[in-house]
């Protein structure tokens, strides 16, 4: 049980400690509607396993969880296909290469958190077309972050869609290497409609909260996702999540994250809590710098590196 007084009282002293950061970094721009934010917004949710939630800051305001996606995308393919047919077209290895690279592409791709990785899991989500697809993919966001509304996007995934010549070309090029099988197109969509997924801290730290239960739903009453895939998409946001800094992150915080270039952060502590930090402006990696080093201070003073 996590003492709620004394976790709202480091998370403030997280926050405080921070706002040095807090003009470092540039939003993303490449997706133009994403640097329409608040550059200076921040938010700090955390869910415990037990269903309570701290959070401080902005708590309202619907982040575009951008690369979070690859995390449903992946336990929407294990659970539909299984990791046998899942592991055949993506590898399970942490790159250096940037998420939206093309060279760990060649025969096989490298992880599911890069773009051609979730671009392949998002091909195996089971479904008569694209929107039915999407339904269930906000459906079962929005079972994991406890019934709230989801909301979509319109116009982040408009300007994704606009923009997206990288990830369209990663597509094809999975196509004409037997990666990925259908329409190249509709998947890209498809990809590109989970980025454009729109939630609150408070909606993120419950889904981190659920994974961190194991897949069961808050109250222990439902599991919302099989053990198994928990135990597979845990492992692989630990020692993938984080992008080309994967490593270094999980040495300096200990606990699977995900991060999105929509500025959000989930971290995942197994039989604790989740965890998100919102902060727009990043490091070259992607990643959100202030949020960063929010959950590094927390990992610390909360004691929630799951190695030591
Ligand atoms: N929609 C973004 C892209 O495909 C996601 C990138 C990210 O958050 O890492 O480029």
């Amino acid at each position: 049980m996590m003492d709620l007084i004394e976790t709202e009282r480091i998370l403030k002293l997280a926050i405080k400690n921070s706002e040095n950061l807090k003009c470092e970094g540039e939003v993303a721009s490449y997706i133009p509607e994403l640097a329409n934010v608040d550059q200076d917004n921040f938010g700090v949710s955390l869910t415990t396993t037990e269903g309570e939630t701290v959070s401080l800051g902005d708590d309202k305001f619907k982040i575009s969880i951008q690369s979070i996606s690859k995390v449903i995308d992946l336990i929407m393919a294990l659970e539909d296909v299984g990791a046998e047919k899942v592991f055949s077209k993506v590898g399970t290895e942490p790159t250096e290469y940037k998420f939206n690279s093309l060279i760990p592409i060649e025969e096989k791709v490298v992880n599911p958190f890069l773009n051609a990785g979730a671009i392949t899991t998002s091909s195996l989500i089971s479904g008569s077309d694209v929107i039915n697809k999407f339904n269930r993919v906000m459906k079962k966001v929005s079972e994991l972050s406890n019934g709230d509304e989801v909301t979509f996007l319109e116009e982040v995934y408009k300007s994704e869609m606009r923009t997206t010549d990288r990830n369209r070309s990663i597509a094809y090029y999975l196509k004409s290497i037997g990666i990925i099988e259908g329409n190249a197109e509709e998947i890209l969509d498809l990809y590109v409609r989970g980025c454009s997924i729109g939630l609150n801290v408070r909606q993120l730290s419950t889904i981190g909260a659920v994974l961190a239960n194991g897949g069961r739903s808050l109250d222990n009453k439902v599991q919302l996702v099989e053990k198994e895939v928990v135990k597979t998409t845990l492992a692989l946001m630990a020692t993938c999540g984080m992008y080309e800094e994967s490593g270094k992150y999980l040495i300096e915080v200990g606990f699977p994250s995900k991060s999105g270039v929509g500025g959000a952060i989930l971290g995942i502590i197994p039989g604790k809590c989740g965890v998100c930090t919102y902060s727009p402006r990043l490091d070259e990696s992607g990643n959100s710098i202030r949020g960063k080093k929010v959950l590094a201070e927390i990992s610390k003073t909360l004691d929630l590196n799951i190695f030591i």
